[in-house]
């Protein structure tokens, strides 16, 4: 009852009950990057002081400095986490959903200073940027609904002396650990959920792009959310494992989130596995597209261009290993040679009409460039691009490589870069058969006007997800997840909550 009033105290302050509709910002993005990390309802720095850079990638200007939190840090935000979560569990689902509800329209009334922010800490182009913001702000207003909807179960009880019930609890505080290629919505699609549950969250933005963490947590606290129930613990690269262990092995945190490389979610979920944590895993893809003979072309090159060339080939879903059924494999390729010639325009995201933003920093620009390098040493042939651009800096032209067989470098390995690899195949077992010869389960792509095709195909394609005849699969409604070394656990729709939750079952006896 406490609780009840001290949420609605933050909801009077915040106009919450008033629910006007958004308004288009007058603000200045730069008003929400602040240089400071967000714990238990302040915007605090380091304890040590220290801080690190953070740059555009599109040209290497300094944003600022945020501050390099160590565990020392961390700690104290999960000791916030864990104390806001013993009030936060109590309320209801509905008062959880009118702040949940009043940080989407605070989203949507920022959405393009927040779209800003993405595009000068990630190089994403403006337009891509709104896309996110709108795609992250839909899983604040998904989730404000679906926590109304996390229902028990009454089961028939085998004995007339007994009752049995299941209930469903929040989980505690939940850890998440983001990855830059989507500075807000792999955070919103993480903490709304847990939010939603009951849980409290420590966020851990990856160190290329904090302030799209810190904007949210800005209109975290416009939006009345309580103190300690959303946390941002911002840090370098060179303090990350230690916050991370300290994230999987504390008492305090009941489970962790990770969206970022296959590598580090491996050594998170064994460090998970000393406590016993609850863990969710978006690890990295190795895509399967797919082409069949009887695919409307058109459809298909529009899919491989939204499932290629999205945030410069820098998501787990992008399509990374092309595979076109030999009828129609000269037409394809003519076709996506041609549209990557007239639709991508190379530049700084923050200009008018730039489709194709640098890749996010050194590492990865080196990564792209080694692996088209090993794979035309490997004998495959280049028919586009192939080096860094003439811009200079982190950009990397669309390039595209034919003959790739399975042990080419860009075809075992994910590239995260705007590299389209071609493979001819003659028949529906052999692409399956290419396709599936990876660890990677996370996305797979196919086109084909088969009905019959498409529903044996859709079955036997070994990932978590399949596009049909469709590149753009993404929605906060939708089941987002891998299988295999690609994840466990889904985000997004109502199993997103699942993580945040578990089931406690009641056995009343005794009963006359
Ligand atoms: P990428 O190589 O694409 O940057 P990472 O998996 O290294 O992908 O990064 C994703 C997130 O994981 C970032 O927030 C990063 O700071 C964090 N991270 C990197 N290494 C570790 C680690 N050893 N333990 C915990 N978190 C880490």
């Amino acid at each position: 009852m406490k609780y009840i009033i001290r949420l609605s105290s933050y909801a009077r302050k915040s106009s919450l009950l008033k629910m006007e509709a958004p308004k288009m910002s007058k603000v200045c993005y730069s008003s929400f990057m602040h240089n400071k990390a967000y714990i238990n309802g302040q915007f605090v720095t380091a304890a040590s002081g220290k801080t690190f850079e953070v740059r555009n990638p599109a040209n290497r200007d300094l944003l600022g400095c945020t501050p390099d939190m160590d565990v020392s840090d961390a700690q104290v935000a999960i000791d916030a986490a864990y104390d806001a979560f013993q009030t936060w569990q109590n309320t209801t689902a509905k008062e959880r959903a009118l702040v949940l509800r009043k940080w989407f329209e605070l989203c949507e009334k920022y959405k393009e200073d927040l779209a800003m922010i993405i595009t000068k800490e990630s190089g994403k182009p403006l337009a891509e940027s709104i896309g996110e913001m709108t795609y992250g702000s839909s899983f604040i207003e998904l989730y404000a609904e679906e926590g109304k909807r996390v229902n028990g179960e009454v089961v028939q009880s085998p004995s007339p002396s007994k009752e049995m019930i299941f209930i469903r609890k929040p989980i505690g505080v939940a850890a998440m650990i983001t990855p830059w290629n989507f500075p807000n919505a792999m955070i919103t699609r993480k903490a709304a959920a847990a939010m939603a549950a009951g849980c409290t969250c420590v966020v851990k933005p990856a160190e290329d792009t904090p302030y799209s963490a810190i904007a949210l947590a800005d209109l975290s606290q416009q939006a009345g959310i309580p103190s300690g129930v959303f946390n941002v613990v911002t840090s370098s690269k060179a303090n990350a494992a230690d916050i991370g262990t300290l994230l999987c092995t504390s008492p305090k945190v009941a489970g962790l989130s990770f969206t970022g490389s296959t590598a580090v979610g491996k050594l998170l979920y064994k460090q998970c596995s000393e406590g016993i944590k609850r863990i969710g895993l978006e690890l990295g893809g190795n895509a399967p597209f797919i082409v069949f003979d009887s695919a409307d072309l058109s459809k298909a090159v529009n899919g491989l261009m939204a499932a290629k060339f999205r945030n410069t080939g820098q998501t787990c879903i992008s399509a990374n290993r092309i595979l076109v059924q030999s009828k129609i494999y000269d037409k394809f390729v003519e076709l996506v040679k041609e549209t990557m010639q007239k639709q991508i325009v190379v530049g700084d995201g923050a200009e008018k009409g730039v489709t194709f933003g640098p890749l996010i920093n050194e590492s990865q620009l080196h990564k792209v460039e080694n692996l088209v390098k090993s794979s035309l040493d490997s004998g495959a042939k280049l028919l586009l691009g192939g080096k860094r651009h003439e811009k200079g800096g982190l950009y990397y032209e669309p390039t595209i490589i034919e003959d790739c067989a399975e042990h080419t470098p860009c075809f075992a390995e994910e590239i995260f870069g705007p590299v389209v690899c071609l493979r001819k195949f003659e028949s529906e077992e052999e692409a399956l058969a290419i396709a599936n010869s990876t660890n990677s389960g996370l996305a797979g792509y196919f086109f084909s006007e088969n009905l019959s095709q498409v529903w044996r195909v859709a079955h036997k394609l070994e990932t978590g997800m399949v596009g049909i005849n469709d590149g753009m699969i993404s929605a906060a409604e939708g089941c987002f997840g891998g299988i295999k070394e690609s994840g466990i656990g889904r985000e997004g729709s109502h199993h997103g909550m699942d993580e945040y939750t578990y089931f406690k079952y009641l056995c009343f006896g005794g009963l006359n």
